[in-house]
């Protein structure tokens, strides 16, 4: 379903530097909206490293990436921006009164006089398992995300992996599924130890089935998955039923469409001028790992000065009569009752 928004600044991506962007642009009245491929904020601080510490941070000298993202998430909420998750944004347009139209593969509309492109090294993008002819059951009845669960009511569902992903979608699925098996090509798992457990203890009652095996082909026609071959460690196959697959082997990052969108890319970089953190598009700026100029260092303070910079800019498009005063968070009260603080 086609939902139409309207808003002062669109951000692609809701990494660490899309979140401190709605901070910026927050301080100056801006509303944003959000959009990230992952079902969760964070980007590759959540995706690749959650548990890990960051030293480098001004002011927290040891934070974890989930724990950042956890603070950003708490810092910015005053300012009430709204994210559309588990949405890859695949179309940039101009419109003819010069604002700008993102489009997703939700067909999500977001129309903005500012495209803030956060979109670190690329969306991230599940890694397809080496199975022959897998591309013609992809979106019919392949898949390799949950967007709505109701989709899978009813369904013989076939979940492959190992990770929290796979485990957590085999709780999820299994009370709405009509069969559910999980396969994996060990009996042990990446995934948290209570997911692992409750697994063993739906299959202990017979309620999901949890086999050690690969799948090695798929069977079924015109894109409707009707079985599947499984192998187990010792090569012996079985033919096993079911007309839904959800492989989840992790995740890779590619650029994906913002590739396509015109913005001169230099080495699949958006170059930007260092003053406004514009690209050479009026209107579309690149703030974090996305964009390139010279002596760009790809931390994550670097992009929060260059989100600063990008929302004093961005107040002038979006608010072309009013003027911008440079204000302390201490010691302004009208941005403290913004923070809800005052
Ligand atoms: C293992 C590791 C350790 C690191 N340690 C440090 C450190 O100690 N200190 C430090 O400063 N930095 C560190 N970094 C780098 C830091 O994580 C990055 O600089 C930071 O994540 C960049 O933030 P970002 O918001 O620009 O991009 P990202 O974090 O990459 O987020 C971009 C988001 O955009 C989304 N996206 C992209 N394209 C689209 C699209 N078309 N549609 C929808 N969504 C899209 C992606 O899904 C992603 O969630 C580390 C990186 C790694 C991998």
């Amino acid at each position: 379903m086609s939902t139409a928004i309207e808003t002062d600044v669109a951000i692609v991506g809701a990494g660490p530097i899309g979140l401190f962007a709605v901070f910026e642009l927050g301080l100056l009245d801006l509303k944003a909206h959000l959009v990230d491929i992952l079902d969760r904020p964070g980007g590759q601080c959540t995706e690749l490293y959650p548990e890990k510490p960051i030293y480098d941070i001004p002011g927290l000298p040891i934070v974890t990436g989930q724990e950042l993202t956890d603070r950003l998430m708490e810092q910015i909420k005053p300012f009430g921006a709204e994210f559309h998750f588990s949405e890859m944004v695949t179309g940039l347009e101009k419109l003819d009164d010069g604002r700008w139209t993102l489009t997703t593969d939700n067909e999500t509309q977001i129309t903005a006089p500012v495209v803030v492109v956060a979109a670190g090294g690329g969306s991230f993008m599940p890694k397809r398992p080496p199975i022959a002819g897998i591309e013609t059951y992809e979106g019919k009845s392949v898949f390799y995300a949950v967007r709505k669960m109701e989709q899978f009511r009813d369904k013989n569902i076939l979940i492959a992996g190992g990770g929290d992903s796979a485990l957590d979608w085999t709780l999820n699925l299994a009370p709405l599924a009509k069969s559910l098996t999980l396969v994996h090509h060990r009996d042990g798992f990446r995934a948290a130890q209570h997911s692992v457990n409750q697994m063993r203890e739906l299959a202990e009652q017979g309620k999901i089935k949890f086999h050690v095996a690969s799948v090695k082909a798929l069977h079924g026609e015109g894109g409707q998955l009707e079985a599947v071959t499984l192998a187990d460690r010792d090569k012996k196959e079985w033919r096993h039923d079911c007309d839904t697959f959800l492989p989840f082997f992790g995740l890779t990052m590619k650029l994906g469409p913002i590739a396509n969108f015109g913005l001169n890319l230099h080495e699949n970089l958006i170059p930007v001028d260092t003053a406004k953190f514009e690209s050479e598009t009026p209107g579309i700026f690149a703030i974090g790992d996305i964009n390139t100029y010279a002596g760009k260092l790809k931390l994550i303070l670097s992009g929060f000065h260059e989100a600063a910079l990008m929302a004093q800019a961005a107040f002038h498009i979006c608010r072309p009569n009013e003027k911008l005063r440079f204000q302390y968070t201490t010691s302004s009260s009208s941005l403290q009752k913004k923070l809800g603080v005052a």
